[in-house]
């Protein structure tokens, strides 16, 4: 079988002004990137604000393999389907990060007949948005440090300050370094460090502003730093938040692409599900959910951080209500969960998936938490023996969940029609969305809520450092904010090694911070770090160009 790039090279791309055109777009309300990539611009939202919204379908999956187990190629191959089906759908995604890209996992449009194009400028540079980001959080980096050198009229205290630069690359020896060394005219020397952009609160802020004016004031309430009394000081206090405004200001317009079908899919923000809250920009989301009747998204990672973050933080904020949530889970993973090495994941075991089932449980049974129908999608590999999907399919019937077997990735939309079927009938199934806690209850509270009722924890430890952060983050008011989990994705615990669906533990929160311009709090469990490393071997290694400028090894 063809690689991934190699099947997106030989697509034939519809002009994105088709694309545009056929979803009754007009021509002054697309701003076109070259020909297949286009920004759609706010003229039309509020040409479309007063029409009917589509059904809103979330893809979310089990803990995962560290090579992802086709949230995105389910959501890409869904949106196809259901264009197979005589139904019309807008694909709502996020814009891939170079982390992942050059790290271990690779790209994230999609893959084989069930993929995003096009892929490489996707995964690359796309229309510069992570740029824009990346720019505009380090200029209120660097304007909070000119304030210090030039007098510090704030009274900044300069071993208190919360906001680090940020780098979309996967780069561990920024994580923690000293600026402003070389004397008087170089500035005030202090500990700083860099995130991965994805984790940047500007990105949380990119994904959740409604309009550039939302996104200028929650600019604005960003806490960067405490002065030596205590006091809080926002980026306001710096009057940064318009040019960093004026930075953002192409980019906030979501992205139109298409899939290897014509499916159009609107792309754009992407937060990491595990270090931040997951989900594409709400601007992408409520334009899809305008344009067509179902609008099929993906959270990161499984629903245990993903689906729990979109369904708690992001719907709340923007006031959506999920019709149906597809669950992707797949037989190696299921298998990894039962403790087969990743490397041997391809090889029949039902013994291994037998045991990593239960992972499957907890996830369909936390989903159903929410009050929104479930359609369980098995992700078919190559690799999988009749036998494993077979014990799949019958763990889903005992267990009352709906499921369909997809086969998008060799197949492309036919190879989802199955699943596009439930998942159509799921939506029509009376849903009575409610997020898992109430905005009233404590910080301490929602996160125990999450612990116990997602992670399946039997209570959460708060280090010294975390407790001091709750009370300072109460004090500014932000008991009220719901709360995000920064936790490895590889396990429903705070403890990558415990797979399966794990019994009798506790989960740690190290420390928390106050993303005051995102609306939300961010709890740290466990060591999960905001700047990734890259592996042994990374993919960059295998990526190259070649005279004619065609990409080879991105996958
Ligand atoms: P996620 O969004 O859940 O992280 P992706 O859809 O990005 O996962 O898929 C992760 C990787 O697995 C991609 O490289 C993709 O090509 C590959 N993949 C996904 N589904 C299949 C499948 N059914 N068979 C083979 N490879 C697959
Ligand atoms: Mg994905």
């Amino acid at each position: 079988m063809l690689t991934d790039i190699e099947i997106a090279q030989r697509a034939e791309l519809v002009p994105i002004a088709k694309i545009a055109a056929d979803l009754g777009i007009h021509e002054e309300e697309l701003e076109p990137y070259g020909r297949f990539k286009a920004k759609l611009n706010d003229s039309l939202y509020n040409r479309l604000a007063s029409h009917q919204d589509g059904k809103l379908i979330l893809v979310t999956a089990i803990n995962p393999t560290p090579a992802g187990e086709g949230k995105t190629t389910t959501t890409a191959g869904l949106g196809e389907a259901m264009k197979q089906i005589g139904k019309n759908a807008v694909i709502a995604l996020r814009e891939p990060s170079l982390g992942p890209v050059f790290g271990i996992k690779g790209g994230a449009a999609g893959g084989g007949y069930a993929q995003v194009v096009p892929m490489e400028d996707i995964n690359l540079h796309f229309t510069g948005d992570f740029h824009a980001i990346t720019s505009a959080n380090n200029l209120l980096c660097a304007m909070l440090d000119n304030h210090i050198h030039q007098g510090n009229a704030l009274g900044i205290d300069q071993r208190r300050i919360l906001i680090k630069r940020c780098l979309d690359m996967n780069d561990r020896a920024l994580r923690n370094i000293v600026v402003g060394l070389g004397g008087k005219i170089n500035g005030i020397p202090r500990e700083d460090g860099f995130c991965i952009t994805v984790a940047s609160e500007i990105m949380a802020i990119f994904c959740l502003a409604l309009d550039i004016t939302d996104l200028k004031e929650r600019l604005g309430r960003i806490l960067v730093a405490y002065t030596f009394t205590g006091a809080p000081v926002y980026a306001s206090d710096l009057k940064a938040q318009g040019a960093m405004a004026a930075l953002l200001k192409d980019a906030i317009n979501p992205n139109l692409v298409q899939t290897l079908e014509g499916t159009p899919v609107i792309m754009h923000g992407g937060p990491f599900a595990n270090i931040a809250h997951g989900c594409n920009s709400v601007r992408a989301t409520r334009l899809a959910l305008k344009l067509a009747d179902y609008c099929i998204t993906e959270a990161g990672f499984g629903s245990d951080l993903g689906a729990e973050k979109f369904l708690d933080i992001k719907c709340r904020l923007a006031q959506l209500s999920p019709s149906a949530i597809v669950l992707v889970a797949t037989a190696r993973a299921l298998k990894y969960n039962g403790g087969v090495t990743k490397d041997k994941t391809a090889e029949e075991n039902l013994e291994a998936l037998k045991k990593g089932i239960v992972n499957l449980g907890a996830h369909i049974a936390n989903m159903k938490k929410y009050g929104v129908p479930v359609v369980v999608a098995i992700n078919r590999f190559g690799t999988d023996s009749e036998a494993e999907l077979a014990f799949i399919e019958k763990y889903c019937r005992d267990n009352g969940a709906d499921f369909a077997l997809s086969e998008v990735f060799a197949k492309g939309g036919a190879g989802g029609v199955d699943l596009a079927k439930k998942v159509c009938e799921a939506a029509e199934k009376p849903a009575n969305f409610h997020p898992i806690y109430s905005s009233d209850s404590t910080v301490k509270q929602k996160i125990e809520c999450i612990a116990k009722e997602i992670y399946g924890a039997d209570g959460v430890d708060y280090t010294s450092q975390a407790e001091k952060a709750i009370r300072e983050i109460a004090a500014l008011g932000g008991d009220v904010l719901p709360v995000c989990i920064a936790k490895t994705q590889y396990s429903l615990s705070d403890n990558a090694l415990l797979l399966g669906r794990p019994k009798g533990f506790r989960i740690t929160i190290r420390d928390l911070r106050l993303s005051n311009g995102a609306g939300f709090v961010v709890a740290y469990a466990g060591d999960i770090m905001t700047m990734p490393g890259l592996p042994r071997v990374p993919s960059a290694e295998k990526i190259d160009v070649d005279e004619n400028g065609k990409i080879s090894g991105l996958f």
